[in-house]
């Protein structure tokens, strides 16, 4: 399989970054993977292991947290486990995680194949070397998808939470007034550098946080509105997001703009 890939990484406020990117037909993906005070923040894919696993093995790793299980972050978890480091997730799908992973085929060519691991359950809070974290439930974009903050710099881990302002598609499991909930949930806190997995440091990472849930609010809104008006999803979706994208064909309608609409009308039943 042709697949194209890339990988950089580098140190930007104090924390270590690797950066992977596969693509393949037009498609083109990237993850993060972090490490800060002997902590590594998800692990990157497996189709990338060649890249992440000598990176992650030159870090002084004493402790892995993954921000979700899915397989862009997972991918080098199993790796890292059998270097005897231990791996904490929050804990709705550690059971998933410990058997071999179940995800459509276009996944596994872009993200390879996620080994299974033996994850423990993540509490409220968390202890680095020398700075205390808080575990923020965060779920929308997954069931067991979290945010950390570091306390003592106030840097922001947000996983998948954020990735981009203006999401125009979404998978099929993932609910927009989750992801609502969960960005006014985070903007609670006090933070400051805001550490995104697809995008990297964030440019004023507050003022994109705010900036996504303004957006989502809005597309809620809209949504409601043209089902009171009597147009059925399909109406709303051709409406709101006429252009269609090449990952809708590829993944066979798992990632879609109609989830967006069926996730914000089966919320408000
Ligand atoms: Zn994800």
């Amino acid at each position: 399989m042709l697949l194209k890939k890339h990988f950089e990484q580098g140190e930007l406020n104090g924390v270590i970054y690797g950066n992977g990117t596969v693509a393949f037909q037009g498609v083109q993906l990237n993850v993060y993977s972090y490490v800060v005070d002997g902590l590594c923040i998800d692990t990157g894919a497996h189709s990338l292991r060649k890249q992440f696993q000598p990176f992650l093995q030159a870090q002084p790793i004493e402790q892995v947290v993954l921000t979700h299980h899915h397989e862009d972050h997972s991918g080098n978890a199993a790796f890292l486990q059998q270097q005897g480091i231990p791996i904490y997730i929050e804990k709705t799908l550690l059971k998933e995680c410990a058997e071999k992973a179940a995800y459509p085929f276009y996944r596994k060519v872009f993200w390879g194949a996620r080994k299974a691991f033996d994850a423990q359950p993540l509490a409220s809070t968390f202890s680095s070397k020398t700075a205390d974290w808080d575990i923020i439930q965060t779920p929308g974009h997954a069931i067991d998808h979290v945010a950390l903050l570091n306390k003592e710099t106030g840097q922001l881990f947000t996983g998948d939470l954020y990735v981009m302002t203006k999401t125009r598609l979404i998978l099929r499991n993932e609910s927009i007034p989750t992801i609502i909930q969960s960005l006014q949930k985070v903007l609670t806190y006090d933070f400051a550098d805001v550490f995104c997995c697809h995008g990297g440091l964030l440019k004023n990472g507050r003022k994109a946080l705010q900036a996504k849930e303004d957006y989502l609010l809005t597309l809620q809104e809209k949504t409601l509105t043209l089902h009171k008006q009597g147009l059925t999803p399909a109406e709303i979706n051709q409406t709101l997001f006429s252009k269609k994208y090449p990952i809708t064909r590829f993944s066979r309608g798992e990632w879609d703009s109609q989830h967006i609409v069926t996730s914000i009308l089966k919320d408000a039943k």
